[in-house]
């Protein structure tokens, strides 16, 4: 293998890594109308538990009034009994007359809190059916929409380990040709994309830092080993 196909195979190996990154990526990027619809799912989830919980509030402030409200009723009951059995004495009428009228006073302002109680339980639950209602048809759309998604996650999946095998086999066939090239390639490419870059304006591309003559010169022989650039450590190259 001469050098200058050492380094147009090491640059193929480059193209292959920044392909593989691509479809790595492209596994977490959702494709939009999924990710439109998973959150107008997921709102819907929201709204509907947040409207269960209201209910819930509902109910409990209109059973807190019912029991007042019975126990009120009750006690009218027992003191219209105890006016009857009292019916000659007319100081104790007076008293039973007032004791009744505070009492159905008060029944009165029990029922008045419980209309707009009941009101208001009407219209949630009205509220909840059509949500309800909403997240069901939407249900299989979105499950549609998941479905694709994963076929499309496998498909990369299935593309990324074929390339990955090919670019793999290159590397080590390299390996061969200049381990020490191929394991620097390896080091810079755990923390940049770009391992490998052209020289532009006597400058590397990487980095845009000014190069030493030395160094230029080592790059135009084109020979190994594999010059680097002294600021970020990327392999440079001839274009
Ligand atoms: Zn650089």
């Amino acid at each position: 293998m001469t050098t200058a196909d050492f380094f147009t195979q090491l640059y193929q190996v480059q193209s292959m890594d920044l392909e593989l990154d691509r479809l790595r990526h492209s596994e977490t990027h959702l494709p939009p109308l999924l990710a439109e619809t998973r959150s107008q799912f997921e709102l819907l989830n929201e709204q509907i538990s947040e409207i269960l919980d209201e209910i819930d509030r509902v109910r409990r402030a209109s059973e807190k009034n019912e029991r007042e409200l019975e126990d009120y009723q009750a006690k009218l009951g027992r003191a219209r009994a105890e006016q009857i059995k009292n019916a000659y004495d007319s100081k104790a009428q007076t008293q039973y007359e007032n004791l009744i009228q505070q009492l159905q006073d008060r029944v009165s302002e029990i029922e008045e809190a419980l209309e707009p109680l009941y009101e208001r339980r009407e219209s949630l639950t009205q509220k909840k059916s059509e949500l309800t209602k909403e997240h069901k048809a939407m249900r299989p759309r979105l499950e549609e929409l998941e479905g694709q998604d994963e076929k499309r996650i496998e498909a990369l999946r299935e593309t990324f380990a074929k390339q990955k095998v090919t670019r793999d086999k290159l590397f080590t066939d390299l390996s061969s040709v200049d381990r020490r090239a191929m394991t620097d390639y390896a080091i810079v490419r755990k923390t940049k994309s770009e391992a490998m870059v052209a020289i532009n304006n006597g400058r590397c591309s990487g980095c845009n830092m000014q190069l030493p003559m030395l160094i230029l010169q080592k790059v135009a022989a084109g020979k190994p080993p594999v010059p680097k650039c002294p600021s970020c450590g990327r392999l440079l190259i001839r274009v």
